[in-house]
């Protein structure tokens, strides 16, 4: 059997599900006159709030923004530790950082890439002051658990479900299971307004709190300044950020919420076709589809692991090899304590995270947006097996 030749055209490994609505929204938005935070900003936060099963939804400049003002929002700063995957983007850790604090890695589950509750409890000490679990892909990580290990010591959870835009846990829509979620809308992610993110909670001084710091530390944003009636006087509580929400981005954020579950299944959708069409290919291993707990999955990645053990190429020559079959492809994520950073001022080395570890060196993001067609995917899983042919040892 002769391989065929790569793809005439190059297959992205993301691409943004925005149609003729979400064009509409915004030449609307743009001829109304308000382009910065107002009515929509408000729209989309009181959809999402529902959506999410929460009392509030807080628009904010990104997920990066979000799990800024989630830290401070919490009082968390200088002595004080985070727990959080080190099978994440840099940003869960870089923000703990930032805000002074210092952050503490727990290793994941080897199947779903989620923190693994079991060592979640040997990483924390009695200056932990918040657990933050990275729904991986959008598979919800084990919240009862986590929660309980939480709610035993005290310690608040902030979840990054960054992946996890329309996800659920044991029937229950993420974004309500614990103190704070945040969310971002970035341009890859399952739900997007280009730049922007979203924090949930049921906790209304939480809440205004994080109100208070998105916009300058001020009483009131100026929508509610210029509404008719209202005065122009304003007070600064505290130095606050600028990480408020447009309306150009909230008018797209309406549209991809109320298209988000039909955008997901089709995530969904696609991805069992990954799992038919590699099933049985044994230098790679395919992503966890569930878990030991009833969930939703968001499919916001399709990952799998490339056996380097069995292949002449490690994972970049991997996705170089599929460059070359004009397949992009992507990296979620190269373990975040091992990065200069983190290993210069914690001194941390391989083996910390043997689990991390080993996803971290040998994973793959394949090509999976709505947009794909089951000829994409066909023709992704046949260029995966050329090249594992290719390279078999
Ligand atoms: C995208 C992402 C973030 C950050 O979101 P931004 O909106 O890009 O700031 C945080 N955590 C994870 C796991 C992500 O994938």
């Amino acid at each position: 059997m002769s391989d065929r030749a790569a793809r005439l055209t190059f297959l992205p490994f993301s691409r943004p599900a925005l149609g003729e609505e979400e064009v509409r929204a915004v030449v609307d938005c743009l001829r109304s006159g308000w382009i910065t935070t107002g009515p929509r900003t408000r729209e989309f936060e009181e959809r999402f709030a529902a959506y999410a099963g929460a009392r509030h939804a807080l628009a904010v400049t990104s997920g990066t923004a979000g799990e800024h003002l989630a830290l401070l929002a919490l009082g968390i700063g200088p002595g004080d530790e985070v727990v959080t995957s080190p099978m994440t983007w840099t940003s869960t850790v870089n923000i703990v950082e930032l805000v002074g604090a210092r952050p503490v890695f727990a290793d994941i589950e080897p199947d779903t890439h989620n923190l693994d509750p079991a060592k979640l409890r040997g990483a924390l000490t009695e200056r932990t002051r918040a657990i933050i679990p990275v729904h991986f892909a959008g598979l919800p990580c084990d919240m009862d658990a986590i929660g309980a290990i939480a709610s035993e010591r005290g310690i608040p959870v902030i979840e990054d479900a960054a992946h996890a835009a329309g996800a659920a846990y044991r029937e229950r829509p993420v974004g309500s299971l614990s103190r704070l979620t945040v969310f971002s809308f970035h341009a890859i992610k399952n739900l997007t307004t280009g730049e922007g993110g979203m924090i949930t909670t049921d906790d209304g001084a939480l809440a205004d709190r994080i109100r208070l710091l998105r916009f300058h530390g001020i009483t009131r944003d100026s929508w509610q300044r210029q509404g008719a009636g209202a005065g122009a006087a304003y007070d600064v509580l505290v130095p606050g950020f600028k990480y408020n929400l447009t309306d150009i981005q909230s008018a797209i954020g309406v549209v991809q919420l109320a298209r988000l579950d039909a955008l997901n299944e089709r995530r969904e959708s696609l991805a069992r076709r990954y799992l038919d069409a590699l099933a049985g290919v044994e230098e790679i291993r395919l992503p966890a589809a569930g878990a030991g707990y009833p969930v939703r999955h968001a499919w916001h990645l399709f990952t799998i692991l490339v056996d380097v053990d069995r292949l002449t190429v490690d994972r970049f020559g991997f996705m170089e090899a599929m460059k070359r079959e004009n397949i992009g492809t992507g990296l979620h994520f190269l373990a975040v304590h091992l990065q200069s950073h983190y290993r210069t001022r914690y001194g941390y080395a391989p083996g910390d995270f043997p689990e991390a570890e080993r996803v971290s060196e040998r994973i793959v993001s394949l090509p999976l947006f709505p947009g794909m067609t089951e000829a994409d995917v066909d023709a992704v899983a046949r260029a995966v097996k050329k090249v594992v042919r290719a390279h078999r040892r």
